[in-house]
Parts: structure tokens; sequence; C-alpha cells
């Protein structure tokens, strides 16, 4: 039987309070940041509506409901995403409109997921509302994001929020150990990755934290001088952008929280503790926001940048020597 997440616990009780009192609303949007386990919580919720036999609120896993879910095929349940690198349709809306017109094949309810939800484009939000202000008969409309502040208001105004936030708590690293093996490396993980536990065990499964290792070290010979800007951007460029862009963007946070807080500041990457104090004593606080305003909007700029890597190159060139121009400012001149 699949339960929910530990850090979802509380979040599942309170639904399922909500369900046995008939009090289900007829869509919910789902957010909070990426590796919280959002989707899967809505698979399990839709799960467990569609299950004949739900045991504590859980799917059996068994009956022909369940079976029909694992397999794909179950003509209650529609979920809608995008095509790979594209928004979602109007078209794919209206297919769903159409579906849900139709009464449930098995008499129970009938449950849709949207994920990512931010990425509907506006006909397609449109269209969405409309089903939102007269929802068909026991149909669950599930939204899912990361980013709930892209969504039209008028949606979200018409979905229940349920919020997922990360949690740092007994049961979830105990989760997080049984998922890494070792548990310093699990809290170093966890604390990498803003607290989100699935992107914890993606980042060490993918090799992720050796990688950041060696990116570490080219960021300091960068800034150091020592490293030329365009064949690193070239060399970054093999690298997952966004991520890549993340954790510069991680380092660039914590090397702002040394610089203006007491040297006990909680930091995101408290294993580069020493070498970020180094770093950050080699460039002004001013410098440090610019380059972190200039990451985000990177980040921004990456999801549909036509040259990607003009965009890298053009930002490791604004890092080069950064530490050696401010070092020689200091040094007094003879
Ligand atoms: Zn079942």
């Amino acid at each position: 039987m699949q339960h929910p997440y530990p850090w979802q616990e509380t979040t599942w009780q309170a639904l399922q309070q909500r369900i046995a009192a008939g009090r289900l609303p007829h869509a919910l949007l789902l957010s909070g940041a990426a590796g919280l386990g959002k989707l899967d919580f809505a698979h399990l919720l839709a799960r467990s509506l569609l299950c004949d036999s739900p045991e504590q609120g859980l799917p059996c896993g068994r009956c022909r409901g369940c079976q029909l879910f694992t397999a794909g095929t179950h003509p209650d349940f529609q979920a809608v995403r995008p095509e790979e690198g594209k928004e979602i349709t109007i078209g794919q809306i209206r297919d769903l409109l159409g579906w849900q017109a139709l009464t449930p094949q098995y008499g129970r309810a009938r449950v849709v997921i949207i994920e990512p939800a931010d990425r509907m484009n506006l006909n397609a939000a449109n269209a969405l509302l409309k089903t939102l202000e007269e929802p068909g008969r026991d149909a669950l409309l599930l939204l899912v994001t990361a980013r709930p502040a892209a969504l039209l208001p008028t949606i979200r105004s018409r979905c229940q929020q349920l919020s997922f936030a990360a949690q740092n708590d007994a049961a979830t690293r105990g989760w997080l150990i049984g998922q890494m093996g070792d548990a310093a490396q699990a809290e170093l993980a966890l604390a990498i990755c803003g607290g989100a536990p699935l992107r914890a065990v993606a980042l060490a499964a993918s090799g992720g934290m050796e990688q950041r290792a060696r990116l570490f070290g080219e960021f300091e010979a960068l800034i150091g001088g020592q490293q030329e800007p365009i064949a690193l951007a070239a060399q970054w460029l093999e690298l997952p952008l966004q991520e890549t862009l993340a954790t510069l963007h991680g380092w660039h946070v914590d090397m702002a929280r040394l610089k203006a807080g007491a040297a006990t500041v909680r930091l995101d990457n408290p294993d580069l503790r020493r070498r970020l104090q180094a770093l950050c004593e080699q460039v002004d606080l001013a410098q440090l926001l610019q380059r972190q305003g200039q990451l985000l909007e990177a980040m921004r700029l990456a999801r549909g940048h036509p040259n990607v890597q003009l965009l890298l190159e053009e930002m490791l060139l604004g890092w080069s020597g950064m530490g050696a121009t401010v070092a020689q400012r200091a040094a007094p001149t003879r």
C-alpha cells in the first residue's frame, strides 16, 4: 500500500477529514517548491478516490480501480501535461471539458490532474475557468504547480489551496536516511536542496554532489582569475543549465548572508562555509547582490533563451577575476 511521504502526513490527514465530512472541494491547488512530492500526493489522492475499497483512506492496490489506475487506463482519470518544452494548449483543455461532461464510468468520481498548471497558456487557462465555474458532479480537479503566482488570479481564487512546505523533522530525516544510507550525506543534501527531500535524493543519485564539488572548485578558480571564462562556459553548458544556475545562486545567497551576518549564520551550503567565507571576503556586498540579481534573471531567461551559450559566457566574463580585481584595488599602490 502506498502512503503519503512523512512530511505530507498532516496535510493528508486534514484532507481525509474533509473527505469523510463530505466537504472535499471540486478544485484543489497543490503548490510548493519542486521536490516535495506534490504530484505523487495528487496521484495518491486520485487513486484513493477511485479505489473500490480504500483502507483508512489509502488505495488498496488490489481492486479493479487500483489496477486500472496503475495500468494508466482508468476511464475516470485524466492527466494533462504539456508536450516537451511546450505549453498546455486550449485543445488539451477542451478535450478535458468534453470528457468531464460524461458521467463517471464507475459511478464514483472523476479526477483530473493538471501539472505543471503554470504551463497553461492564456487561452487554455480561460477555457479552464469555465469548468471551475460550472464543475461537473463528482469531479475533482487537481492543479499542481511550483509557481502558483504564474496562474491567473481568477483560477487561484476558485481553487482551495493546499500548500506544501519543506520539513526538517525526525520523520523526514529518517525517511531520507533510509533512501540515501548515509546520515551526514542526507543532512547535507537536504540543506543544499532547500529542504526538498525528493530533490535531495535525486541530486545524490545523479552524482550531483560530486558535480557540485567540482563546480565549486571551478567557480573559486574563476573568481581568483585562474580560470578562463569562455572555456568554462563551454564546459558548464554540458550540465543541466537551470540546476547549475540555481546552484550558483545558492552560493551567492550564502555569501551575502556571510557578508551581512554573524559568522554563525545558517547556510544552505554548510559544508562550504569556510571556502564561501574566503570568497566573499574578496568581493563587496554590492557586487554580490548584483550578481545574485543577474542569476535570477538568467534563470528566468534560460527557460526560453535562444542562445544559452552567450548568456552563460556573458555572466562568467562578469565574474572572471572579480576577486583579483578587488584585491588589487584594496592593495596600496606604490
Ligand atoms: Zn483499490
